[in-house]
């Protein structure tokens, strides 16, 4: 039963040949028997989904039945969930329970979904292996003796989808968490148009470029779980507005003659794994021999991307995170003086990583720094954003590599700035706010799944998920959790 997608379990569902409660046993089972091995959630919720999915077979009963009644998924837990712990795998939330629903997983209760528990992630999303979580990193499913990263910071959303603990779910891309993490799983991970998704409610890393969005086996499903994350939301002050947002379930059936994909310039210089530039090579041609033109576009700026990014997510988090008192919520440990307690509650709160965020992004926003260096970060945003603007007149969607390669052990000895350099490939699109989503386009030799990224221009998601569907269909990657992980 784990190995159905959302578009398959929906309409058994439909027909009644299986029921929710039956499915949500299902997943709850292969919870208990590799949960803790793969550490992909962070608390399950086994109570709350059999009392969801009673509801929606019961909905089912009934014929009113919602858009998705009845899906188990994962909730990366960033999202608040009222009265479920909501960690953001940090040691300063570990005991934090929420009094209120974040507007995306509102949307997931509103919609009829299973909750079955919050995903591990990179704490505060600040990562790229999941290794910075205060409750450890979460394995991924793939060749896992091996126990390779399943990603970050998304990468307990990765790790459960892929190996069957999770039919889909949620994560949040700063600069690529949920791409990265997705294209080393073998999963479509879907990084749509900022503000198209709501961020109220959702733990703050850096507010002008953290992008919720979906995960799951195949594009259809991402889209079925975005048509119900997408909306405008009153709440939020950079939500899109409702005429812009153009988002529904149905994926558009693309006709390649008549589209123009272009591939960055820029990236034909970055070194890449020769089986990921096979990958490549081999999806472009089948485009090409579909009928569609590849043209080459430029975004002059795009290999100083990584460079402002990490000036422009730290100086944002190192303000979002000064929230973090011991006073409000959260941990607390009480010191001598009201000083004394603050600097004793973050020093015990806080990891490595995100205390050096918090000192780079200080350092970035000091009066000395400010325009030396955030400034010039804000000019280089502004130039890529310009290039993409200007790239789409050229073409209707880029393809380009999602990462370097495969997945890498979890005790890789990388430094901070050899991890930074992971993001190359997916932090400009954060930068310039398009959307952008990285589907399973091939396998290295080592037996492991590679992805390929579209990006289309501000607004036009649902035309990156129409090519995504292209190369997922082209690349037929067999990406179904007992064949990855077993029974
Ligand atoms: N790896 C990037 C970082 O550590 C992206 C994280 C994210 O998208 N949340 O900032």
């Amino acid at each position: 039963m784990i190995d159905l997608t959302i578009t398959q379990a929906l309409e058994k569902l439909k027909k009644r040949e299986i029921s929710a409660t039956e499915l949500t046993r299902a997943y709850l089972d292969r919870i208990e028997k590799f949960g803790k091995d793969l550490n992909c959630y962070i608390t399950v919720t086994p109570e709350r989904a059999l009392a969801d999915a009673a509801a929606a077979d019961a909905r089912y009963a009934t014929d009113s039945a919602l858009a998705l009644d009845g899906l188990p998924i994962g909730m990366k837990d960033l999202f608040a969930t009222r009265g479920i712990r909501t960690t953001a795998a940090s040691r300063m939330l570990e005991n934090f329970i929420p009094e209120y629903e974040s507007t995306i997983s509102q949307k997931f209760i509103d919609s009829g979904t299973v909750l079955l528990g919050k995903t591990n992630l990179d704490e505060f999303a600040m990562g790229t292996f999941s290794k910075t979580s205060y409750f450890g990193a979460p394995v991924n499913p793939w060749q896992m003796e091996k126990r390779l990263t399943a990603g970050g910071s998304s990468g307990g959303a990765t790790s459960a989808i892929a190996s069957g603990l999770a039919i889909g779910g949620t994560g949040t891309d700063t600069g690529g968490s949920i791409r990265f993490p997705a294209s080393i799983t073998g999963l479509v991970g879907m990084k749509p148009t900022y503000g198209i998704c709501s961020r109220w409610g959702c733990v703050a890393f850096a507010s002008s470029l953290d992008t919720p969005g979906p995960i799951a086996r195949t594009v259809d499903d991402a889209a079925a779980l975005l048509a119900v994350m997408a909306g405008h939301d009153p709440k939020e002050s950079t939500s899109a507005r409702t005429e812009d947002i153009n988002v529904s379930a149905t994926v558009p059936a693309l006709v390649p003659k008549t589209l123009r994909i272009g591939v960055i310039k820029e990236f034909a210089d970055v070194e890449i794994s020769a089986d990921m530039k096979k990958a490549f090579d081999a999806r472009i041609a089948d485009l090409k021999s579909m009928g569609a033109e590849i043209v080459e576009v430029s975004i002059p700026n795009i290999l100083d991307a990584l460079a402002a990014y990490y000036i422009i997510a730290p100086a944002e988090a190192s303000s979002n995170l000064a929230r973090y008192d011991g006073m409000k919520y959260g941990l607390r440990v009480d010191g001598a003086d009201l000083i004394d307690t603050y600097k004793k509650t973050r020093a015990a709160g806080f990891g490595d990583e995100v205390k050096r965020r918090m000192i780079i992004g200080t350092a970035v926003l000091s009066s000395e720094s400010y325009d030396v260096y955030f400034m010039q970060a804000a000019r280089v945003r502004r130039m890529i954003a310009d290039s993409f603007r200007d790239a789409f007149e050229k073409c209707d969607l880029i393809v380009c590599p999602s990462a370097s390669g495969t997945a890498l052990p979890l005790d890789s000895d990388l430094s901070p700035l050899e991890y930074y350099a992971l993001d190359l490939f997916t932090v400009a699109m954060n930068l310039a706010g398009v959307p952008a989503c990285s589907v399973p386009a091939g396998m290295a030799e080592n037996g492991l799944p590679l992805g390929l990224q579209v990006v289309g221009p501000r607004f036009a998601d649902m035309r990156v998920l129409g090519l995504a569907k292209l190369i997922e269909t082209a690349a037929a990657l067999d990406n179904r959790p007992t064949k990855i992980m077993g029974k």
